[in-house]
């Protein structure tokens, strides 16, 4: 069985793409950005691991959900299970899947994987390319202007100026021992963000 290595989850938002959303922060990923907003996310270590249709069915579970968000993490680490949601989720409802990956597009293709295609193959809209702070412009739901947003279906085509141009803003939930930050923050409040969590009483786990 494939499992997904689960950082964190966000039931519903709409600070992350067009529309409500269920967002997935995978554990692990082979790069190191500086300024990297989910730091916490990038050992590759054991998180949660979950079976991909129990995540399937609280997706499911909720009818006003427009789509899903995955981020990391990087989830081309974990293609065949991330690819075994998609396919139960497009089985049951048409939900729209945004992708943000540290590789660029040209490199995933470049590998010839059978899976990392199967798993482009479900993605609307794929976020690619390394965080590089320097090439932060405070815009949109990329976190550098380096990052291309492809668009692999036509779902979103006509949503394509708010990934590129929209104002920022994200939803911080407090938790018992911790925060969730979620969404693209502005480039000073992801460096406040863990000034203002401590000062709270709290541990960020600044996942964007
Ligand atoms: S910004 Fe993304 S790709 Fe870069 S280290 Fe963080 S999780 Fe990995």
């Amino acid at each position: 069985m494939t499992l997904i290595n689960l950082a964190d989850f966000c039931p519903a938002t709409r600070v992350l793409g067009p529309g409500l959303r269920f967002v997935l922060w995978v554990q692990g990923c082979c790069f190191r950005c500086q300024g990297c907003i989910s730091p916490d996310t990038i050992p590759q270590v054991k998180a949660t691991l979950i079976e991909p249709k129990v995540i399937a069915q609280a997706i499911l579970s909720n009818s006003q959900l427009d789509g899903i968000a995955i981020s990391g993490g990087e989830p081309m680490l974990q293609a065949p299970a991330l690819s075994e949601l998609f396919a139960i989720l497009r089985q049951e409802r048409d939900l729209s899947i945004i992708c943000y990956t540290g590789f660029t597009l040209a490199q995933l293709e470049a590998k010839n994987d059978p899976e990392i295609a199967v798993m482009l193959s479900y993605i609307d809209v794929l976020i690619d390319g390394l965080y590089i702070e320097a090439q932060n412009d405070n815009r949109g739901w990329r976190g550098s202007t380096n990052q291309v947003v492809h668009f692999l279906s036509s779902r979103h085509l006509e949503d394509a100026p708010l990934f590129t141009e929209r104002k920022r803003d994200i939803e911080v939930y407090l938790r018992n021992d911790n925060a969730l930050m979620v969404g693209v923050p502005t480039w000073e409040f992801s460096n406040q963000f863990p000034d203002i969590i401590r000062s709270l009483g709290k541990v960020g786990d600044g996942v964007g």
